[in-house]
């Protein structure tokens, strides 16, 4: 097998915190989505969303599809599927069914992605900005817990 064939044909697995839910997907993300709307801040809060896109047919899930609720906003095309033990975003499909939509944070191995993208950035909080400046520590800073 050629190092080109593993990059296409590893699979990324991914879960809840809980680990009730999980899934494995082909590494091959078409785009990163990183969302500063309104609504996605509301839905994580957190300062943006980070999704990523996937054709259906490279998604499995594992386990733990009886366990995930979802939520549709009324009358907007934004939803959000999480685990009903601990809440974690996990992924759902878009509008047409042809990808999925996975939450970054969600997934163990690294991401290969096609491209990144910011959207939504003139809703970014005031707090979330310049984060490149903010001190930066690898864990817990020292003498703080
Ligand atoms: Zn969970
Ligand atoms: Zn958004």
């Amino acid at each position: 097998m050629t190092s080109l064939d593993n990059h296409s044909f590893h699979k990324n697995k991914g879960r809840c915190l809980c680990g009730v839910v999980s899934f494995a997907v082909i590494n091959t993300f078409e785009k990163l989505l990183l969302c500063s709307c309104e609504q996605c801040r509301q839905i994580t809060g957190s300062a943006f969303a980070s999704n990523l896109f996937v054709s259906i047919e490279g998604f499995d899930w594992l386990a733990g599809t009886g366990e995930i609720v979802s939520y549709q906003v009324p009358g907007r095309d934004i939803s959000k599927s999480f685990c009903r033990v601990c809440g974690s975003g996990v992924p759902w499909p878009n509008g047409d069914g042809t990808k999925m939509i996975v939450p970054a944070g969600s997934l163990s191995d690294p991401v290969n992605v096609v491209e990144r993208i910011r959207i939504f950035a003139s809703e970014q909080p005031a707090w979330a900005s310049g984060l490149e400046k903010v001190s930066r520590h690898a864990a817990f800073p020292e003498g703080r817990q």
